[in-house]
């Protein structure tokens, strides 16, 4: 079937992919994995639907022009969204990444609109169909998709087949229980893999040294940083809060207090890079929970592979050695023997591609 897939790609049909997310809307023509257009909006400080909804029509209709093609010539519309949602029925139920979107039957929506199949999925789910469709999991049988950025998601495909669950909400990877002693996830779970591996962990464990007094070489390295925003290439690492603003003892959203001045992820990885101990041990740490939830993946689903996709996966090496190395160390000997763990492959575009795979897999064009 993939060996096909692959000669027959200029045979697809064009179909429209929309990748709606917390901070951008994006919208393409797409033939298969190819995109003939690409439109990229922000989704605005007040996401209401009502407000994003009709920007989201504009962004098609930008597609298809810059595409030049009409709607008439196109197979079907694949919606990847935040979860949680039901992908039978089209509604999405209050992501939080979407506020204000409580209950919304966003295929009926669309389906008022056009004239066309429509396929709502979870932003994970599509984005694994994607790469297991077009990208680094073509040709394998058992999939995992794992995406590690501000949280994390996955996404599971078995024998060809995205795994819903009874209710839509299977393959809620980022929160499985790593450490039951750990702390509170932002889902209600205890020392789920996105509280102690995701982005938003290996910035809570830099800022949370850094109040604790451990942080002084990591803080003078952001306030290098800082002091010189012009030398830094990722200027996404740059520390965001002015250290002059805030008081100390504030409460910060995690619970805890505020530092003098707040690192994320991205800065703990350039000061890591740079060689600084603390920033090292924060990756580590990171990259070993993120080892334990892969030897669970394998151990549950025995899959072929699996494919790690988000910014986090960007850091490469330094996430990577110690994470592979837990796995190594603890897996069992055939599931092991048989699992490639690969990069994904469409990086910013993945949710674009996923979308647009919806509807080959639905319609069954491939
Ligand atoms: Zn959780």
């Amino acid at each position: 079937m993939n060996e096909e897939m692959t000669t027959n790609q200029q045979e697809l049909p064009l179909v429209v992919g929309v990748d709606l997310g917390g901070t951008q809307i994006r919208t393409a023509v797409l033939q298969g994995p190819k995109l003939r257009s690409r439109v990229s909006i922000p989704t605005g400080e007040n996401p209401a639907p009502e407000r994003v909804i009709p920007r989201i029509f504009a962004a098609i209709q930008r597609a298809l022009d810059e595409a030049g093609v009409t709607l008439a010539q196109i197979a079907g519309i694949g919606v990847a969204t935040p979860g949680p949602l039901n992908n039978q029925t089209g509604v999405i139920y209050s992501p939080p990444n979407l506020p204000g979107w409580n209950s919304v039957p966003l295929r009926d929506i669309f389906q008022r609109n056009y004239n066309l199949p429509i396929f709502i999925e979870n932003d994970a789910n599509a984005a694994g169909l994607g790469e297991y469709m077009f990208g680094a999991g073509r040709g394998s049988k058992d999939m995992i998709y794992l995406t590690i950025s501000t949280g994390i998601g996955g996404g599971i495909i078995i024998d060809g087949k995205i795994i819903e669950g009874a209710s839509g909400t299977a393959g809620e990877l980022g929160h499985m229980t790593i450490d039951m002693h750990a702390g509170r996830c932002t889902c209600g779970n205890i020392g789920c893999l996105e509280y102690l591996a995701s982005g938003t962990a290996i910035a809570r464990y830099a800022n949370q040294a850094i109040v604790e007094g451990q942080g002084a070489e990591l803080l003078a390295f952001a306030n290098t940083m800082l002091e010189n925003p012009t030398t830094v290439p990722d200027q996404a690492a740059l520390p965001t809060e002015d250290p002059n603003t805030r008081p100390l003892d504030e409460q910060d959203d995690l619970g805890g207090k505020v530092g003098p001045l707040r690192v994320n992820a991205r800065t703990v990885a350039r000061a890591a890079e740079a060689g600084i101990p603390l920033a090292r041990a924060i990756l580590t740490r990171a990259a070993e929970a993120l080892g334990v939830g892969l030897v669970n993946i394998i151990h549950i689903f025995n899959p072929d592979i699996i494919i790690l996709g988000g910014g986090v996966t960007l850091v490469g090496p330094m996430l990577m050695e110690p994470a592979l190395r837990i796995v190594q160390e603890r897996t069992m000997k055939a599931p092991l023997e048989v699992v490639r763990i690969k990069p994904a492959q469409f990086g910013i575009n993945v949710g674009l591609v996923g979308a647009g795979a919806l509807i080959y897999y639905h319609m069954h064009s491939i």
